[in-house]
């Protein structure tokens, strides 16, 4: 017996394990076919003697459609030998492979792609739900109508519909991306593929058309180029040097600003490496941020490199990097902004220089106008008017004030060039803050200052600094809470974090929500403690959170404005 074969019948032949198959041709026979005959084979044919009438072989793949189209006037039969039985597998599925209602069932399925049949002249025949979905539709609206309605003014007139079909019979399909049109009229950007049509006696019944509307991918292919035309004008105008490196790390896009604070010749720089074109930078340093730190955080920011110029000038440079999926090709790339900071480093340097040295200057003078205003106080100055004494005693007063500030230099000075240095020692911290507590009390009468829970608890830390971070919370609890006298202090342990916390809270003028993230800045008040006229230097605080973090402990708070501040300090426990 012989049949026709179809995509159905070549997909059953490799399903059931046939894999080559013996061809001979019948060249024109009267119906002006060339008729090729199909022996399939489970084992390949052997040459170079082939079964008696068989002029080659084939290999059977899944591509029917190429195969079936492949001449036109080509005729494909398959020899069905008896031991050939289609349908003899386990599991019947004759019903599936022919059933007109099951291939409707795969169209209706196939809800991102439209599908749809047309006669030979183009009029529309079968019509799924993609379809309907996609052009708004409905079957019983379409079905009749020439596929041209699908398709614009433009395209109609110019013949496209036509000349798609025509395209379709003479290659064997057609593949095609154009505008097509729904039934309100708007646009969208579709693939469109069109297969010619043939029944079991190879004649040519009409097409269908498989639709896939694009516009989504077109319109983030869009949004791509979009963002990278504008990341590019970006980074040109950055005064900053920027480049991208693709993940062999050569360049892919830089700034001008990029060449020239490497100076580099952009045309010669493109395709090489950047650690070639870099030479003067720390190539050590550079390797763990590419090879460790981008790798695992995808981000990293004030990353200090040296860099060495070509004219032997030291530099130094701070890189912001990111790691990105380009959106255009979908390559890793690495983003680097590039800041050169040496000069402000240098100003910066000198600034604390001038700070240390004017203070060292500072604190002998102050020192000895304090001395002198001391002991003119105690000396029984015969006839010295209550004024003089008053104005001794402000002197004395003022110059401890100075002292004070000069010693807040100086620490800023050591902080600054890391030289603050800590005596550990061990001692425990509730004692400690019971006697700063007690002397505050001494000191001063206005405020009521309670301790709350005070658990002892061993630290091994700097008694005099933790001391310094103490003194600072108490007296800003004093200094921000003028009209209220509560001051709460606790000390309080934390055996999961083995650490031990003390809190002092005020009922004061509180720290406003919008200037909380600048309390610990260096010489940062908030515009309330300006507003009320209470002074200071804005350097307590900073000074308190490097000596708790150099304790390895934290330092935080928690504010309302006008109800108060409660600050929190913990450092390890022994
Ligand atoms: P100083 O008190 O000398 O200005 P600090 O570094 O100790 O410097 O404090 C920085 C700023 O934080 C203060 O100027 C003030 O604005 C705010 N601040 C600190 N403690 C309190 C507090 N308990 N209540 C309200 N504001 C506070």
């Amino acid at each position: 017996m012989e049949i026709l074969l179809t995509p159905q019948i070549l997909g059953m032949l490799i399903d059931q394990g046939y894999t080559y198959a013996l061809a001979r041709s019948e060249l024109y026979t009267d119906d002006g076919f060339e008729t090729i005959r199909l022996s399939p084979m489970k084992e390949k044919p052997q040459l170079p003697e082939l079964p008696n009438g068989y002029q080659t072989f084939y290999k059977l793949t899944h591509e029917p459609l190429q195969m079936l189209s492949s001449g036109e006037n080509t005729r494909l039969l398959v020899d069905m030998e008896p031991q050939i039985d289609l349908f003899s597998t386990d599991c019947d599925d004759r019903y599936f492979r022919y059933s007109e209602a099951f291939f409707e069932q795969v169209l209706e399925s196939i809800q991102d792609y439209a599908v749809y049949t047309t006669t030979r002249n183009g009029e529309i025949n079968s019509w799924n739900s993609g379809a309907e979905h996609l052009f708004n539709y409905a079957k019983y609206e379409i079905l009749g109508l020439g596929c041209s309605i699908l398709f614009t003014n433009e395209d109609k007139s110019n013949k496209l519909p036509q000349f798609l079909l025509e395209t379709a019979l003479q290659n064997g399909k057609v593949i095609t991306e154009e505008f097509h049109c729904c039934k309100d009229g708007t646009l969208f950007w579709a693939k469109s593929i069109v297969f010619p049509l043939f029944d079991e006696q190879n004649r040519h019944q009409g097409f269908t058309h498989i639709i896939h509307n694009l516009e989504e991918k077109k319109k983030s292919q869009n949004n791509a180029i979009e963002a990278m035309s504008l990341a590019s004008n970006i980074i040109e105008t950055s005064k900053e040097p920027v480049v991208i490196l693709n993940q062999n790390l050569s360049i892919k896009k830089a700034n001008k600003s990029f060449y020239e604070l490497f100076q580099l010749n952009e045309e010669e720089s493109s395709e090489k490496n950047f650690y070639t074109l870099t030479p003067g930078l720390d190539q050590k340093h550079l390797e763990h941020l590419f090879n460790e730190i981008l790798p695992q955080q995808h981000d990293c920011k004030n990353f200090e490199l040296r860099y060495m110029s070509p004219s032997g000038k030291s530099r130094i440079l701070v890189i912001h990097a990111k790691r990105a999926i380009s959106a255009l090709d979908n390559c890793i790339v690495d983003i680097l902004s590039i800041e050169d900071i040496t000069d402000e480093r240098t100003l910066q340097q000198e600034k604390d220089d001038f700070i240390s040295i004017a203070t060292h200057e500072l604190k002998t003078p102050i020192t000895v106008i304090k001395a002198s205003a001391q002991v003119l106080q105690r000396v029984n100055i015969e006839g010295a008017s209550p004024m003089v004494k008053k104005y001794l005693q402000k002197i004395e007063e003022q110059a401890e004030k100075l002292i004070q500030l000069a010693a807040l230099l100086l620490d800023v000075s050591h902080i600054r060039s890391d030289k603050l240095a800590l005596n550990f020692e061990e001692f425990d911290l509730s004692e400690l803050v019971a006697e700063t507590v007690e002397d505050f009390r001494m000191l001063q009468k206005k405020h009521d200052i309670k301790i709350e829970e005070l658990c002892a608890c061993t630290v091994n830390a700097d008694k005099v600094k933790i001391t310094q971070v103490l003194t600072n919370l108490l007296s800003n609890a004093i200094k921000y809470s003028p009209e209220t006298n509560s001051i709460i202090v606790r000390v309080f342990p934390d055996p999961i974090s083995q650490t031990v916390t003390v809190s002092v809270q005020d009922f004061g003028i509180g720290i406003p929500f919008e200037e909380q993230n600048k309390i610990f800045k260096r010489f940062s008040r908030t515009n309330l403690v300006g507003e009320k006229n209470i002074s200071g230097s804005g350097l307590g605080l900073y000074i308190s959170a490097e000596i708790v973090r150099k304790h390895k402990g934290q330092i935080w708070f928690e504010s309302e404005q006008n109800k108060g501040a409660k600050f929190f300090f913990s450092i390890p426990a022994k």
